[in-house]
């Protein structure tokens, strides 16, 4: 399996830094510019990404533990550096602005004369959106898509004007959360490429400020606009000191986590291994896993009548492969089995993913592992395969 290889330090980068003025500057001039800007915030007990209007409503003073089953969202210890960032990943990731769970294809409606009328779906441009605080993995995993929807014989236009409109700013990672493994995936947790800025907080309690890095002609724009100034070779150590640190957390040699190497070839040589059964006696079934992966992109479609027969719609709709009904073909479902609905989720995501698309189908954010209810865990399970082959 090839690995992404990732840069890990920002030397040679045209950078500024930025104080809090200047990133609620940035906001308010997205603001001005038009865009809705969707950003992490506290709503339910949780971080979600929503729509934010000034950096009051980031989640300062936050922090987010997360472990395999386990989400715990409460106030940071109050000696701790003060970081408007420090809340890891939201439970759902930019996948549902730009690649909606149920979205309208078609409707079509009886008109007076008896004839029908039918609308046209994509004639409706998609709202212009600017993401801020999007981690090195949300990326990796938009890349993905991309792959997924853009390339290739059928793109979809309306992920493709929605792409095309959004505004991308990463913050990179200073901390990791324990269900973390972007590292060994080569995503994370400092971005390389696909975004318009990045930022890293240097959360000192002096002088709180964000390196600020552009990737593109727009975010090169939207950084000029903005109260700065140059950084500095002591600006630029804070900042690669922090994304070290998040690396050094998921070190398996820190107790962190990663995933195996040349986990594909061992997907591909055990699709009868025993241990997909014993990991069905755990699996719920319950499609958690699969609808907050951002790279997961199954869907199914539905039709919808009225009682009156007036209206008839088509909507898409996101499925999941661990659905008994997802693989229903004449007769019946090819993946009875829940183990054999597991085997086909990680060997797709790990494995047959690189021959499909070229890259990994996973890019390490984690979110399976944490929003599982029963705690099953990807690099785990990788693992005790691995063991087991070893013996
Ligand atoms: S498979 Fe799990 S860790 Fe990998 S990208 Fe999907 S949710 Fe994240
Ligand atoms: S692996 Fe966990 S989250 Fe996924 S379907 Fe099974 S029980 Fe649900």
């Amino acid at each position: 399996m090839t690995q992404r290889t990732h840069r890990g330090d920002t030397a040679g980068n045209d950078a500024a830094v930025l104080d809090r003025d200047g990133l609620a500057a940035l906001i308010a001039g997205l603001s001005a510019a038009g865009f809705s800007v969707i950003g992490p915030r506290i709503a339910d007990g949780a971080v979600v990404l929503d729509e934010i209007t000034d950096i009051a409503d980031l989640p300062a003073g936050w922090r987010v533990d997360q472990a395999p089953g386990r989400v715990e969202t409460r106030p940071a210890d109050p000696d701790a550096p003060p970081h408007l960032f420090d809340t890891v990943l939201p439970a759902q990731g930019l996948k549902r602005y730009l690649y909606p769970p149920r979205r309208r294809l078609w409707q079509a409606d009886r008109d007076a004369a008896g004839g029908w009328h039918l609308s046209d779906e994509d004639a409706q441009p998609p709202p212009a959106l600017a993401f801020l605080g999007l981690r090195p993995c949300e990326l990796a995993a938009v890349a993905v898509q991309d792959r997924v929807f853009l390339e290739g014989p059928y793109a979809d236009s309306d992920y493709a004007a929605r792409r095309r409109r959004a505004v991308l700013i990463a913050v990179n990672c200073t901390r990791a959360a324990a269900t973390c493994f972007c590292a060994s995936m080569g995503t994370g947790p400092r971005a390389t490429a696909g975004y318009d800025l990045a930022l890293t907080e240097i959360p000192d309690p002096d002088a709180p400020r964000f390196l600020a890095e552009a990737g593109s002609d727009r975010g090169r724009a939207l950084l000029a606009d903005l109260p700065q100034r140059s950084a500095d070779p002591t600006d630029r150590a804070a900042a690669d000191a922090a994304t070290a640190e998040a690396t050094r957390q998921m070190d398996p040699a820190n107790g962190g986590r990663a995933m195996i190497g040349d986990v594909a070839d061992l997907l591909r040589r055990t699709l009868d291994h025993p241990h997909w059964d014993r990991v069905a006696e755990r699996c719920l079934g319950c499609t958690n896993c699969t609808l907050v992966c951002p790279t997961c992109f199954c869907a199914t479609v539905e039709d919808e009548t009225t009682l009156d027969g007036a209206t008839a719609t088509r909507w898409r709709r996101w499925d999941s492969c661990f659905a008994v009904g997802f693989s229903y073909m004449h007769g019946g479902s090819v993946r009875r089995e829940m183990s054999a609905r597991y085997r086909q989720w990680m060997t797709h995501k790990l494995a047959h993913w690189h021959d499909q698309f070229g890259v990994s189908g996973c890019v390490g954010c984690g979110r399976c592992i944490a929003w599982c209810p029963v705690g099953i865990d990807i690099t785990a399970e990788a693992q005790a395969i691995a063991a087991s082959e070893e013996r």
